[in-house]
């Protein structure tokens, strides 16, 4: 099968406006007036990032949606993508894997009202790589940013956190994932693209990497500190049955795709009534102090110790 069959076959059919069906060397894009460009890149390994066993379609969706939540992240709209694939020799990622990782993108596209631009197709002599570049735009001067977060302001979260740490870990037969609710966080993470969160909150980003070790991410930008509360996270019945044993992946593992953001406490109405009107859970787990530094405080209120921060990625 030649590289250029695979493209026609597989993609071309996803391929959306300034794409020109893929028959050029790049792709055009047009930004309505008065927005600019937000860029972001996201690579997904087998082995490191999705199991070789997962669904091709999920395994397409997560591609997609953990590039969605960055511009989520950064407050933007996506305008469109583009793919890199690095496909190695053996059989496993056939005709068959490739329509149904096609039919992921599609449903997605579709969902969130994006399309393909173009990318790049290689050989890889060992693991299968995915890497998407996301294009997505924002009005001029309103992407969120992580650096703004002043002491006073709260801590904040959208949906729930653990399940898809969790659901890693059924996937490893390590835990019961009874609901399949855990497994389906892990495969398919929803990205919380379509909030206006700009005038409202302080900082934002999202969360891939694990609560302690992101909210880090934001008090070092902001020059502040975070203190977290334990008994305020957010977490599904499914998460809390898991928490005696597995407590420390669920309040350090990754992979959530939850917005975290900090917002003053006179915006915290507007900020409850825009995730409302978009039907998003958010939830105050915390407050932005000065200093510098996580800290999570148990129930009594005294901080707790974990043996690592979060994900390391080398
Ligand atoms: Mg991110």
């Amino acid at each position: 099968m030649g590289e250029f069959d695979f493209i026609a076959r597989h993609f071309r059919p996803l391929a959306g406006a300034g794409a020109m069906e893929l028959r050029n060397d790049g792709a055009v894009m047009d930004l309505p007036a008065g927005e600019e460009l937000v860029l972001s890149s996201d690579t997904m390994v087998e082995g490191l990032h999705f199991l070789p066993d997962d669904p091709a379609k999920t395994i397409a969706q997560k591609l997609l949606r953990c590039n969605l939540s960055d511009l989520a992240a950064m407050g933007s709209r996506p305008r469109g993508y583009m793919l890199n694939v690095s496909v190695p020799p053996h059989r496993h990622y056939d005709e068959a894997w490739f329509t149904d990782f096609a039919k992921g993108l599609a449903e997605d596209q579709k969902t969130f009202e994006f399309h393909l631009l173009g990318g790049d197709t290689t050989g890889s002599p060992s693991p299968l790589v995915l890497g998407v570049t996301i294009l997505g735009s924002v009005r001029k001067g309103e992407a969120l940013r992580r650096d703004r977060s002043q002491p006073g302001d709260g801590v904040w979260v959208t949906g729930s956190l653990g399940r898809a740490t969790l659901g890693l870990q059924a996937r490893l037969g390590a835990l019961e994932d009874e609901d399949g609710s855990l497994t389906q966080a892990y495969r398919v993470p929803t990205p919380r693209i379509g909030l206006s969160l700009y005038g409202i909150v302080s900082a934002a980003m999202d969360i891939s990497d694990g609560l302690i070790q992101d909210c880090g991410h934001i008090a070092e930008e902001s020059g502040v500190s975070i203190t977290l509360y334990e008994e305020r996270l957010p977490l599904t019945p499914a998460v809390q049955k898991h928490l005696a044993q597995h407590k420390e992946r669920i309040l350090l593992g990754g992979d959530d795709y939850e917005l975290l953001v900090t917002c003053p406490a006179a915006k915290e109405a507007a900020l409850q009534a825009q995730c409302a009107a978009q039907s998003v859970p958010i939830t105050r787990i915390g407050e932005v102090r000065e200093g510098a530094g996580v800290t999570m405080l148990d129930e009594e209120g005294k901080p707790l110790r974990f043996s690592r921060s979060g994900w390391q990625h080398f």
